[in-house]
């Protein structure tokens, strides 16, 4: 049985004393000094190793089944959630208006790694309620609101988000569910949605799906959406549960990962719904949260990297095999342990580096939502929209890697079911695909992102990291050829390419789109190099200090060198293939493949 052991530590030091949200002027941050963040995330951490871990194995082996348009989820799915609703957890950063507690983002964040490294399956079913809860506080009416936010924030009420058809993911435009306007106001629904996670399930009294349809007087393409709340069961004035509707689950998905999560064909057959917000403005509601579900996804990308790490880890210290070549380190016994062997360290220093970094970004990135929502700081916001796709695309990309090293760690073992390896190898590989693909967050950054607003945002990220590197070089030699310097060669790379892309994109749109992939990698390398700064510069400051864990500190500022040295000059390989352009790409004729 796989082991889980939450990273409060490693968060409290991001949250606390790197990103120092406790000091922060964001509304609610003031609240958070240590011990608050350390009693709630203390709390997340037991449901999370005693609770959800325990049932991540059963959810795979399990998965859920349909019968007689029942969903049932595996064994002790529903007492868990119980748990995790009882406990308050669904409701961490919702309005308090409708029941919720009003915590900052940042500390959903926070407890929602726990929660995916723990069951990631399991965690998606609060995740899309809290999708869907998002989408209609922002653009619900307020009798909207009233009627399905507070059991949505409680989970009495699940919810999902159904846009995908049987022939369009990515484009949307192509959707065909029809929403035909009813006397009363209403309108009915048909159509199939397919793989609608947590579309039908056990452990909800209703599920208020939000499914993008087309009016009959739509314009063609994307513009011509429409967002409605479709329940399964109509709500009666009063809050009480009224008849079902006409929708159903017309079949599960046979899956390689997250089989205790529902994935759902479902379908709409004159449903009645209810419009959200403007008609024809669908897309635009729904994709208003979309910097918060990206990150949620990168954030499920790197949890999975997290706990698959952890498992390679103790495995690595307590298998023995070979001598250490630089002479026995466990002589009494047969063989030394895996981990003195240099190849197995660099594999290990490779997740545990990755996750750390992948850790303080995604923080970085929530509170600079927070920053945006509760400050309305639109430098935050045009910073988090540009930085959601890196988030989203580079996070869920070296996750699913971390875990692969993490199954190689273990050897054969890492392939058989009893360690649990495999499982978070295919979890994990869905989060590049879910929530627009990784190849289409590269073209969002490099497409949309990089030119919003004149290029504001990314020269103020690249002015960012020289305002960095400036106020702290100086004042430490081995800090600066160690930490800046390297970072600052990775910006120089990342700017040279967004060059490269100035000149010759503008002639030949695939000379961008061919390197746009390499250019989330590189950005996402850099966002890294600059956590890993910030994180060192702090456990520097914290030794000189003489303050805390000395030797939490120290292995902060190994991991961090690691880093930057092994890791982060991946942005010259980068800049190397976007530079060589789109020809090489685009060479060969469709059928000459
Ligand atoms: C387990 C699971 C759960 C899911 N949950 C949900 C859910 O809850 N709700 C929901 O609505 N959907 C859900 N989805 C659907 C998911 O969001 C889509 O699968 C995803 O957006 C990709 O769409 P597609 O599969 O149709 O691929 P396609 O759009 O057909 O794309 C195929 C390939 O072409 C590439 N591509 C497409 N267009 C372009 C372009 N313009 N430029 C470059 N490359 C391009 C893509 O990157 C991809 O590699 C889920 C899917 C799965 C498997």
């Amino acid at each position: 049985m796989p082991i889980y052991t939450a990273p409060t530590e490693d968060q409290l030091f991001v949250l606390d004393e790197v990103l120092r949200i406790g000091a922060s002027e964001v509304p609610g941050y003031g609240d958070l000094d240590r011990d608050t963040l350390d009693a709630i995330l203390g709390e997340a951490a037991k449901l999370a190793e005693n609770v959800l871990a325990p049932l991540n194995p059963v959810g795979d082996e399990q998965g859920c089944t349909l019968e007689n348009g029942v969903v049932r989820t595996p064994k002790g799915f529903k007492a868990a959630f119980d748990q995790v609703r009882e406990g308050g957890w669904t409701a961490l950063d919702c309005d308090p208006e409708y029941g919720g507690q009003g915590l900052p983002y940042v500390v959903a964040t926070a407890v929602g790694e726990m929660f995916s490294s723990a069951n990631m399956a399991f965690n998606m079913y609060q995740g899309l309620t809290h999708g869907a809860y998002n989408a209609i506080h922002a653009h619900g009416s307020d009798d909207q609101k009233a009627m399905y936010l507070p059991k949505m924030v409680s989970c009495e009420w699940g919810g999902t988000m159904n846009l995908t058809e049987p022939h369009c993911g990515t484009d949307l435009g192509l959707i065909r569910t029809k929403a035909v306007p009813a006397e009363d106001g209403s309108y009915k629904i048909t159509g199939q949605k397919i793989w609608i996670s947590a579309g039908e399930h056990d452990m909800v009294d209703n599920i208020i799906h939000l499914v993008l349809a087309k009016l009959p007087d739509a314009p063609d393409g994307v513009k011509g959406i429409s967002l409605f709340i479709v329940p399964k069961f109509m709500v009666n004035e009063d809050g009480s549960l009224g008849d079902r509707n006409a929708l159903s689950c017309g079949g599960l998905e046979k899956k390689m990962g997250i089989h205790g999560n529902a994935t759902c064909v479902m379908n709409y057959d004159g449903a009645t719904g209810f419009l959200v917000g403007e008609p024809h403005k669908g897309m635009r509601a729904m994709f208003t949260m979309m910097n918060e579900a990206r990150l949620g996804v990168g954030l499920q990308g790197y949890a999975q990297g997290a706990v698959a790490y952890q498992n390679a880890l103790a495995f690595a210290k307590d298998r023995v095999q070979g001598r250490a070549v630089t002479g026995a380190e466990n002589p009494e016994g047969a063989a030394d342990p895996i981990i003195v062997h240099p190849d197995v360290r660099r594999n290990l220093m490779d997740q545990k580096a990755f996750v750390e970094g992948a850790r303080a970004f995604t923080l970085w990135g929530a509170s600079l939502i927070d920053q945006a929502h509760r400050a309305q700081d639109t430098k935050a916001e045009g910073l988090i929209s540009l930085l959601t796709p890196v988030i989203k695309g580079f996070l869920t990309d070296k996750g699913f890697e971390t875990t692969v090293l993490a199954q190689q760690t273990l050897g054969g073992s890492g392939f058989t079911r009893e360690w649990g390896l495999e499982q978070f190898v295919r979890d994990a590989r869905i989060t590049m695909i879910y929530e627009g693909t990784n190849g289409v967050q590269a073209l969002d950054l490099v497409g949309r992102k990089l030119a919003q607003d004149g290029g504001k945002h990314v020269m103020g990220f690249f002015e960012m990291v020289k305002g960095f590197a400036s106020e702290n070089k100086g004042k430490d030699e081995a800090f600066d050829r160690d930490f800046l310097e390297p970072l600052k060669a990775a910006s120089k790379d990342l700017q040279a390419a967004g060059m490269f892309f100035m000149q010759n994109g503008m002639k030949n749109p695939n000379e961008a789109l061919a390197g746009s992939y390499d250019f989330m990698h590189l950005f996402g390398h850099v966002c890294l190099g600059l956590m890993w700064a910030r994180m060192g510069l702090t456990a520097q400051e914290k030794l000189a200090a003489g303050e805390g864990d000395a030797a939490f500190y120290r292995t902060k500022l190994a991991t961090g060198r690691y880093y930057m040295a092994r890791q982060l000059p991946m942005t010259a390989t980068h800049l190397a293939r976007i530079q060589s352009g789109a020809e090489t790409v685009m060479a060969l004729e469709a059928e000459a493949f």
